[in-house]
């Protein structure tokens, strides 16, 4: 993974998260414009075009084109990820999206060196109940994980809630990858697991800007990684569905950044 790690967690200022809002809009509404533009016939890489324009039409920077990989920096503006396909997917002129497919797009921005990550899965055309399901379950996850991204709350408070929803609904969350603190870089500190016992670890605490993402797996919870070294994917094949808000913890509550 591609952790770039802080060993402490900055709290943000206001001004600071003044500027994360700015590249989290931005990261909102390119994954809500994505609701048209994503149907059967495009390709992976006509998502990555339509996100990168719309970030560098306002001079602002997309966050994961270069990030450093295993073999080779990651090549695109937008991961994109079809069906059993997790985390990570590479966007190409060749994979066209089909009818009944699923496709889970993560974008980040970076404005005034501040990032915003979002992601979204998508229905491509008509699609099945059960996938339709596990897409509902994932975003329902990261809602009940956002639920408790409150001051005085703790780490585990959010990965138990995530956990719960997607394995009260008959799946998986997948354990290899978590979400994490972001600010002036894309991945801080902490690491924000989808799985764990509430009440446990760290205090939440107004300042911190966290980037929640389920991963939820229709099959079992375990992933790899595919032959370019970035694309992960299920083991069993399963189809998978990822969604994810960066939030700031404020006095009052909690502002989701990437929201439009
Ligand atoms: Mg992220």
């Amino acid at each position: 993974m591609f952790f770039k790690k802080r060993n402490i967690i900055e709290l943000k200022t206001a001004k600071e998260i003044e500027r994360m809002k700015t590249a989290g809009k931005v990261v909102g509404e390119i994954l809500n414009k994505l609701y048209d533009v994503i149907k059967p016939g495009i390709t992976t890489k006509d998502i990555d075009i339509f996100s990168e324009k719309h970030i560098r039409s306002l001079k602002m920077v997309p966050a994961f084109l270069g990030v450093k990989g295993i073999n080779y920096p990651f090549p695109s503006s937008a991961c994109v990820s079809i069906n059993n396909e997790v985390v990570h997917g590479i966007p190409s002129a060749s994979r066209v999206l089909r009818e009944g497919d699923i496709v889970s797009v993560d974008v980040g921005v970076i404005y005034e060196g501040y990032y915003g990550d979002a992601a979204k899965t998508y229905p491509v055309g008509n699609i099945l109940k059960a996938a339709d399901e596990l897409i509902k379950v994932t975003e329902m996850s990261l809602n009940k994980g956002v639920g408790q991204a409150l001051p005085g709350k703790r780490l585990g408070d959010i990965s138990y809630a995530i956990q719960k929803t997607a394995e009260d609904a008959g799946f998986s969350v997948v354990r290899d990858f978590v979400g994490h603190g972001i600010g002036r870089y894309l991945h801080e500190e902490p690491q924000i697991p989808n799985f764990g016992k509430s009440n446990t670890g760290i205090r939440l605490l107004a300042g911190m800007v966290l980037a929640i993402e389920p991963m939820v797996n229709a099959g079992g919870y375990e992933v790899c990684s595919t032959d370019d070294t970035w694309t992960i994917v299920t083991k069993d094949g399963s189809l998978s569905a990822h969604f994810e808000h960066t939030v700031a913890i404020t006095e009052e509550g909690c502002e989701i950044l990437t929201k439009v």
